[in-house]
């Protein structure tokens, strides 16, 4: 099993969003896909310098993408593989517990983490996304919980990208 850190760099969270809550949907984020990923792999929360992946708000990248609201980014650094997921600091996020949706124009913090941890996991050399509405892959970000046929889905291309041989 994998094992991958990942930290929320809590300097960059905007005035309006508690860290604290930041750091909680975080870790619902990442059990949810520990739940569906179980055995295969599993995100823990560590600090900056044991680090596999950096969570933190920032611009993101809309040349391609104008309502793009998070991005995750991999990358490599003296050989080793790192994701960056960042977090559009100039969208109105949600964080409060009661919206798990897109709801009244804002965006689900927690909708965008669970996505965006994904791609951790789901890439391959592409920027892959699920074509079944309600995913939590699926592009428009609608869902953070993922369902059961959705899990079995991630997890068999999961092993593809990992074992292509297999
Ligand atoms: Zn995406």
């Amino acid at each position: 099993m994998d094992i991958l850190a990942y930290t929320v760099e809590q300097a960059t969270i905007p005035v309006s969003i508690k860290p604290a809550r930041v750091m909680e949907l975080t870790r619902r984020a990442a059990s949810e896909w520990n739940q569906c990923m179980k055995r295969l792999v599993y995100l823990m929360e560590r600090r900056l310098n044991e680090a596999d992946i950096f969570i933190g708000f920032g611009a993101v990248d809309r040349s391609e993408q104008p309502t793009r609201i998070a991005q995750c980014t991999r990358y490599k650094r003296g050989g080793q593989v790192y994701w960056r997921i960042v977090l559009a600091s100039d969208v109105s996020w949600d964080a409060a517990p009661w919206w798990q949706f897109w709801a009244r124009g804002e965006h689900s913090l927690l909708a965008a983490l669970t996505h965006e941890f994904g791609h951790v996991f789901l890439d391959d050399n592409d920027h892959w996304h699920s074509p079944v509405v309600g995913d939590v892959m699926q592009p428009d970000l609608l869902n953070h919980l993922i369902a059961e046929d959705e899990a079995k889905r991630y997890r068999a291309r999961f092993k593809a990208i990992t074992n292509p041989e297999s």
